[in-house]
């Protein structure tokens, strides 16, 4: 990396945690535009899955992923193992490995509350990604848009040398926000799963209707999720997008209608930025 560096090369970055799908080819996409050089990595991080969720059960199919990366301009695949990341995590008597990055009041709302610790793994392994690829430019998901926002600030707090571009949802022509956890649903709960892209939608046109009241447009999304049998809401939630901090009423600034629910034994997340609702790709 160092090398491609000096020759002047700019290098983009898109990290992932594999089984890719459209929405990781779209990230590819803009930095093959963006940059000269693009690395992915692949790498399911076990820091950022609480000790009940589904690291296990994650999806993986590395000879497919190369075959996407191959046709689809990835220069270098990046796929380091939990025992190169963490040496701790996979020897358990040594401590190689002590080290967290914690951002302590953005990371705690929205999914953070849900799962404790989780943004401190995103964090900790995407630091030590930039550190390990030294990219010139990033690129992540509008569809994790905590997680964005707290990359970008752990950039702007620490001084990482990164321009990050955030790239837009990508969806299934139903609806459905892509997800590598898509293929843990049942076709019951495929179609179950609708719910999440409906009731933004159904938000989007309450706010059109010029509602800005968001107890109306979040008990309107509520009842909308309540009627599917096979969901369960963990939040829905309405936030100013500076400080991810619930609001009563939809004003000028930015914001975030974010929603996390369960449908059977997976947990699916899907948003709706405001007014910069190009990013969520939200069908009519
Ligand atoms: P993951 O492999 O799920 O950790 O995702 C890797 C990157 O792809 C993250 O920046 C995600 O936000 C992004 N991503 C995942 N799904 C989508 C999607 N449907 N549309 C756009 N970006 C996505």
């Amino acid at each position: 990396m160092l090398e491609l560096r000096r020759q002047g090369r700019q290098i983009g970055f898109v990290p992932t945690m594999g089984f890719l799908h459209e929405g990781h080819l779209s990230l590819v996409r803009i930095a093959r535009r963006e940059a000269d050089v693009v690395v992915l990595s692949i790498f399911v991080n076990p820091l950022q899955f609480g000790p009940n969720e589904d690291l296990a059960k994650y999806p993986c199919d590395l000879k497919r992923d190369s075959e996407l990366c191959a046709r689809n301009g990835v220069d270098i695949i990046f796929n380091p193992s939990v025992d190169d990341m963490y040496p701790v995590l996979a020897k358990a008597s040594s401590s190689y490995f002590n080290v967290f990055i914690d951002e302590k009041d953005l990371s705690r709302q929205l999914c953070g509350a849900s799962r404790p610790g989780h943004f401190s793994g995103v964090l900790t392994v995407v630091a030590k990604l930039f550190n390990l690829v030294l990219p010139d430019m990033a690129v992540f998901g509008q569809k994790d848009a905590q997680q964005a926002i707290l990359i970008q600030r752990m950039i702007h707090d620490l001084d990482f040398p990164v321009r990050m571009i955030v790239a837009p949802i990508v969806r299934e022509n139903d609806g459905l926000a892509v997800s590598s956890r898509n293929v843990c649903l049942s076709p019951d709960e495929r179609r179950a799963a609708l719910c999440l892209s409906a009731a933004l939608r159904l938000a989007r046109n309450i706010y059109r209707s010029n509602e800005r009241d968001c107890g109306v447009i979040k008990s309107a999304m509520s009842k909308l999720v309540k009627k599917v049998k096979l969901a369960r809401i963990d939040y829905i939630e309405i936030v100013g997008t500076h400080n991810l901090r619930p609001i009563k009423r939809i004003g000028d600034d930015d914001v975030l209608i974010a929603l996390a629910v369960h449908i059977g034994n997976t947990r699916l997340i899907d948003n709706l930025p405001l007014p910069r609702d190009r990013l969520a790709n939200l069908p009519e």
